[in-house]
C-alpha cells in the first residue's frame, strides 16, 4: 500500500499528470527523478487504473481488470529500481486448452513435453512447433526494437528521422529472405491463415490464434489479427523471451511499485481527486481544475488519459484544429471485452483426466475450435454478448498463494466478446450484466462441471463497468485499438505521434500513445524521456 492524499501541498508544479494509470506512475518517476516537481492526480481512491489488485471479498485479491504481465520493459525495472519497492513476477508455467471429453492439451515449459502433448492431434504440428517458435521470436526481437523507441516519421525530411528509418531498415536487412516474407504476412493476414501456413489441428490452431484477438473488436479470421500474435512472442522476463507471468500480489503491485519509485524520486500522488478540464489559455495548457473546483497550476500538462477522453472532454473541440479533432473521432476505442473474477472455495475440478493440477497454473484458453472462436465473434458483431465466448482464464492463486486464503483460489476470466455497443444501446449494461457473467461461467461449467459449488462471490465487468470504472472510453482495455492502422506513427493519430499534441504544454503519456496498451511501461517512459530532452518540462 501507499499513503496518499487528496489535496496538493502547493498550488503550482512543474508538471501535472492527470490520472494514476501505470503509465501516468511511470512518467512521473522519470520527471521526479530529472528533478522536476510533479504531481499525480487520480480520480478513483487507489491507483494503477486498469492495473490494480483490489479485495473484493475480505481475504480474496482480485487483479480487478489486467492479470499477466510479459511486456513490461526491462530496463524500466531496473531504471526506477522496481524490485526495491516490491515488484516481483512469477513465471507462467504451462498454457493449456480443455476440449470437453479429453485430456485437451497443455504446451509446457518443456519443449519436448509440448511436442509429444501436440503429435497426439498431429505430427506435422509437433515437429514444426519449435521452428515456428524460433521464427516468430526472431520477428519479435525486430518489433521490440520498435516498442523501446519512439515511433518513426515517415513524412519527415529531418536528417535524424531518416537516419532513425534507416537504422529500423537495416534491423530488416538481417532477416533472410524467408523471414521478410513471414513479416509482411504478420501484417497482412488473420491470425488462421497465417497460422494455417504452418498448421493443420485443433485445437492447437484456435489455441494459439486466440492471442491474435484479445482486446480487439475483431474475428480470428480478421485480417489485422496475425499481426498480434507477435505481442506474445515478445514477453520478456528476467531476459528469457515469451515469457508470461503473475505479479506477485494481483497486478496492482506493478504499479504500486511505479508509485513507490516516482515518491521515492519526490513526486506527490493524490486520489479521490477526478479532474474535470484542462485550464487553456492562449493555446497553452496552465493547469488543471478538478470536479471539487480545485484549480492547480502546471509548468506542463501531461494525460494519462485516453485520446478520446484527453480532447474531447478535457480539452474541448473548440481549443482543437479541425482536422486534429476529425482525426481523433476517428480513432477506435469499440470496447470488445469483459471480465469475470470469482473467489472459490476449493480448486473446480476440470475432469480432463490429467493428475493434479500442474496443467492449470498458467493460462487457459477456451478455444476448442476455429469456429467456435469465430462464431463468439458473429454474436458481437451484431451488438450482442458472445453466448459461448472466447475466454482466457488464469488461477493465479496456484502459484502466488497471497491473494487467497489457505485453500481457497481466485478464477480470472478474461471475456471475448463483450461489445461495449450492445444493440439495444451501451446503457443496457446494467441489465445484461447477470445473463453475461452467467454465460461465461455456462461456459467454464463445460470443461469444469462443478465450478457452481465452488463459487463464493463473483465480479462481473462488462465494458460499460470497465468505462465507468476505468475512464477507458467504451471501455478498450487500450486506450484504443492496437490495429495496425493505430500503431507507431498513426497512434493516436498521424502527426501526433510523439507525446506532444496541438496545445503548447499539453503532452500524452497513455497506452493511446505508442507503443501502446498493456503493460508495458513504454509510452509513460519515452513521454517523459521525451519532454526531457525536447523542453517540454
Ligand atoms: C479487463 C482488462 C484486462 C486486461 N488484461 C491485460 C493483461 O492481462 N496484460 C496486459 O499487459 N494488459 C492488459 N490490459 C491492458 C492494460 O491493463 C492497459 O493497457 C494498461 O493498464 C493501461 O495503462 P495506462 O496507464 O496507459 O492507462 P490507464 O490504466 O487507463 O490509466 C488511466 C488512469 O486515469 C484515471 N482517470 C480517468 N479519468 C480521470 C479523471 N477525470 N481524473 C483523474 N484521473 C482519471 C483512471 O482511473 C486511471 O487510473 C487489460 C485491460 C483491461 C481493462
Amino acid at each position: 500500500m501507499i499513503k496518499t492524499v487528496s489535496k496538493p501541498k502547493t498550488s503550482s508544479y512543474d508538471a501535472i499528470i492527470i490520472g494514476g494509470g501505470h503509465n501516468g506512475l511511470v512518467c512521473a518517476a522519470y520527471l521526479a527523478k530529472a528533478g522536476k516537481s510533479v504531481l499525480v492526480v487520480e480520480k478513483r481512491p487507489l491507483v494503477g487504473g486498469a492495473a490494480v489488485s483490489e479485495e473484493i471479498v475480505p481475504g480474496f485479491t482480485f487483479s480487478t481488470f489486467s492479470y499477466v504481465v510479459s511486456l513490461f520493459r526491462p530496463h524500466i525495472i531496473r531504471q526506477l529500481d522496481l524490485v526495491k519497492h516490491g515488484l516481483q513476477i512469477i513465471p507462467m508455467e504451462t498454457t493449456y486448452n480443455p476440449i470437453p471429453g479429453d485430456r485437451g492439451l497443455v504446451r509446457w515449459a518443456d519443449s519436448e513435453r509440448t511436442r509429444d502433448e501436440i503429435a497426439r492431434f498431429s505430427q506435422r504440428d509437433a515437429s514444426l512447433y519449435s521452428e515456428f517458435g524460433l521464427a516468430m521470436g526472431r520477428l519479435s526481437r525486430f518489433a521490440k526494437n520498435i516498442i523501446d523507441t519512439t515511433a518513426p516519421e515517415p513524412a519527415s525530411l529531418n536528417p535524424k528521422e531518416l537516419f532513425k528509418l534507416f537504422k529500423m531498415a537495416r534491423l530488416f536487412k538481417d532477416f533472410d529472405g524467408k523471414l521478410r516474407y513471414l513479416n509482411v504476412k504478420l501484417m497482412t493476414m488473420s491470425a488462421v491463415d497465417f497460422l494455417q501456413e504452418w498448421f493443420e489441428s485443433e485445437p492447437l490452431l484456435p489455441a494459439m490464434a486466440g492471442s491474435g484477438i484479445i482486446g480487439t473488436f475483431l474475428g480470428i479470421r480478421s485480417p489485422g489479427t496475425a499481426y498480434v500474435l507477435l505481442h506474445h512472442y515478445m514477453g520478456e522476463i528476467d531476459g528469457a523471451f515469451r515469457a508470461w507471468g503473475f505479479s506477485k500480489g494481483g497486478t496492482g503491485q506493478i504499479s504500486l511499485a511505479c508509485a513507490k519509485a516516482a515518491l521515492s524520486f519526490g513526486a506527490e500522488i493524490i486520489t479521490d481527486a477526478a479532474v474535470d478540464h484542462i485550464d487553456i489559455k492562449k493555446g497553452r495548457a496552465s493547469g488543471i481544475v478538478l470536479e471539487n473546483g480545485d484549480d492547480i497550476r502546471a509548468g506542463t500538462v501531461i494525460s494519462g488519459l485516453d485520446p478520446n477522453r484527453t480532447f474531447l472532454k478535457m480539452v474541448g473541440e473548440h481549443e482543437l484544429p479541425d482536422d486534429f479533432v476529425t482525426q481523433i473521432k476517428r480513432y477506435k476505442n469499440r470496447g470488445s471485452s469483459g471480465k469475470v473474477n470469482l473467489a472459490l472455495s476449493r480448486l473446480p475440478n476440470f475432469k480432463d483426466g490429467r493428475p493434479g493440477h500442474h496443467h492449470l497454473k498458467g493460462d487457459i484458453t477456451i478455444a476448442p475450435s476455429i469456429d467456435y472462436v469465430e462464431r463468439a465473434y458473429d454474436e458481437a458483431k451484431y451488438g450482442a454478448f458472445s453466448r459461448r465466448p472466447f475466454l482466457n482464464i488464469v488461477i493465479p492463486s496456484l502459484s502466488d498463494p497471497s491473494v487467497a486464503p489457505p485453500g481457497k483460489h481466485v478464477l480470472s476470466a478474461f471475456v471475448q466478446y463483450a461489445p461495449y455497443n450492445l444493440k439495444e444501446g451501451a446503457d443496457k449494461w446494467p441489465e445484461q450484466r447477470d445473463a453475461f457473467g452467467n454465460a461465461v461461467i455456462d461456459t467454464i461449467e463445460e470443461c469444469a462441471p462443478d465450478i457452481r459449488d465452488c463459487i463464493i462471490h463473483k465480479q462481473v465487468i462488462s465494458p460499460w463497468d470497465i468505462e465507468k470504472m476505468t475512464g477507458l472510453t467504451e471501455g478498450n482495455i487500450f486506450q484504443g485499438e492496437l490495429s495496425l492502422e493505430q500503431l507507431a506513427f498513426l497512434r493516436p493519430v498521424a502527426e501526433w505521434s510523439r507525446y506532444r499534441t496541438p496545445i503548447h504544454k499539453l503532452w500524452m503519456c497513455g497506452s493511446g500513445t505508442h507503443p501502446g496498451g498493456g503493460l508495458m511501461g513504454a509510452p509513460g517512459e519515452l513521454a517523459a524521456k521525451t519532454m526531457l530532452t525536447e523542453g517540454g518540462v
